[in-house]
């Protein structure tokens, strides 16, 4: 079918009007000749006026409708095809979404068909909107499945979409609610590692599984009935926001913002966020879990040899880094072979977390302590010298001599024999070479009686007293 036989309302409009100017200028002359009674008014010049007349009225109906209304009409299909060609880009428009509107003002079906357009346009560009931002954050957090670089990937992203100045995220891990990251705040440190119920906050968010925002600034509120991990601050707004996979929670979010109401779009997409984000929390927190089975030892619970070098080789490497000194001192239980053979290899495992427990006792934060073998140990502490070195493991020493472990109804002593060396005391140029040496004092203090320290200066093995 030719563009001509294609259906036109426009086309129907200016025949109907014509032939509606025609029939009326065949009907006027006889309606004259009614109403002033005289025949004159049928005379074929009068009807030839008459039917002309209803055509150029017709025409002139049609022209004037073509101009006003096509006119806005043409406005609206414009618009139209804007909003489609833009929603088929996924492109947003810089100045948000009001560009996605017409702006068509009027009193009929002309003026609510723009405004019902507008409402539509609108939600398709928010919707664009928050798909965008899902397929964005998505991308950068499906980079990394470590927990840490996740966790404050997403807390960034939560915090600008609510214009929040402090922020927590927690996760539910081994049925513990517990600190993945938080930002804006100086003292991390009095943030709790670990939240529970007893949180009002947390209850709530745990319990109705959905976000939650308290004003504090809400008439009759009482700050001192509302208990946050932040303790004494107190801003605005207080949002808790809950992620969950099937209605089970797996993170919460807790932030905090200056007075601020944020737009539609960014509740709408926070909304998405929700449902979307959980698998990703929920995988890299489970990750992290295998990461730490497979670094840590089973028995006492430290970090296993592997990973111990592991950590060694990066602590090396940022002590040449920023010339900071590094020491290891190797640890060994002293006859620990007539331990098992006495009391029973159950006997040697409750003396090994006893030891292990030992060690931890009083180190610093940074310092890392590994089960290196059987009956082995190792501390690596980042920042001693060879001294403060000693000074640690003399420490040690005289604890675990002075202590003994029951075991059913026996009372179990055990002492250690420990060698260490520092860089760059020691010339050792790997962490592997640092072991080495200190293996070496080791087994000096092991050769000169045990329940001893010995130090490698860097020439001479010597006993720390
Ligand atoms: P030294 O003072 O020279 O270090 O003597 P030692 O007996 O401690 O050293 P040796 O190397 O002869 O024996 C270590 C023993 O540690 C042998 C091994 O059966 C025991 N052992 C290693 N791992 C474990 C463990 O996980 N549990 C128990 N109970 N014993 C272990
Ligand atoms: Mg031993
Ligand atoms: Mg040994």
């Amino acid at each position: 079918m030719g563009p001509f036989f294609k259906k036109s309302i426009y086309r129907n409009l200016l025949f109907s009007m014509i032939g509606f100017g025609t029939v009326t200028g065949i009907i006027f002359p006889f309606f004259s000749e009614i109403m002033l009674g005289t025949e004159k008014a049928v005379q074929p010049a009068f009807f030839l006026m008459c039917i002309c007349a209803g055509l150029i009225v017709g025409g002139f109906n049609y022209l004037l409708f073509s101009i006003v209304v096509s006119k806005q009409l043409k406005k609206l299909a414009d618009g139209m095809q804007e909003v489609i060609k833009k929603s088929r880009d996924q492109t947003l428009p810089v100045s948000g979404c009001n560009t996605f509107s017409i702006n068509l003002e009027s009193n009929d079906s002309i003026g609510r068909l723009a405004t019902y357009f507008n409402e539509m346009s609108l939600a398709v560009c928010n919707r664009i909107h928050t798909e965008t931002h899902i397929k964005n954050l998505s991308s950068r957090i499906a980079r990394t499945i470590e927990l840490n670089e996740m966790s404050m990937i997403l807390l960034e992203d939560i915090m600008s979409l609510t214009q929040s100045s402090v922020g927590a995220l927690y996760g539910l891990r081994d049925e513990k609610i517990v600190r993945l990251a938080v930002l804006g705040i100086d003292e991390t440190e009095k943030v709790p590692l670990t939240i529970d119920e007893s949180y009002g906050i947390v209850n709530l968010a745990l319990h109705k599984n959905q976000t939650i925002e308290i004003s504090t600034a809400e008439s009759g509120f009482e700050w001192m009935n509302l208990s946050t991990p932040f303790g004494t601050l107190r801003p605005e707004r207080i949002r808790i926001i809950p992620f969950s996979i099937e209605s089970r929670v797996v993170a919460i979010a807790i932030l905090l913002s200056p007075k601020v109401q944020i737009p539609d779009t960014a509740n709408q997409i926070l909304e998405a966020l929700r449902l979307n984000i959980s698998a990703y929390i929920n995988n890299a927190i489970l990750h992290d879990k295998i990461k730490m089975l497979a670094a840590v030892d089973d028995l006492t619970q430290l970090l296993n040899r592997r990973f111990g070098i592991k950590r060694l080789n990066e602590e090396f490497s940022r002590s040449l880094r920023h010339g900071i000194p590094l020491s290891v001192i190797m640890l060994d239980i002293d006859h620990f072979k007539q331990i098992n053979d006495n009391f029973g290899h159950d006997a040697g495992d409750s003396i090994l977390r006893f030891v292990a427990k030992n060690l931890e006792k009083g180190l610093r934060a940074s310092d890392v302590v590994c089960r290196y073998g059987g009956e082995e140990f190792l501390i690596i502490a980042p920042g001693a010298g060879l001294v403060d070195a000693g000074k640690i493991a003399e420490r040690i020493r005289i604890n675990i001599e002075k202590s003994s472990v029951k075991f059913q109804d026996k009372e179990i002593k055990v002492t250690i024999s420990s060698g260490i060396s520092t860089w760059p005391v020691s010339k050792s140029s790997n962490g592997a070479e640092l072991i080495s040496d200190a293996d070496k004092a080791l087994y000096f203090a092991k050769e000169h009686g045990r329940n001893q320290v010995v130090l490698f200066d860097g020439t001479e093995l010597k006993r720390f007293v």
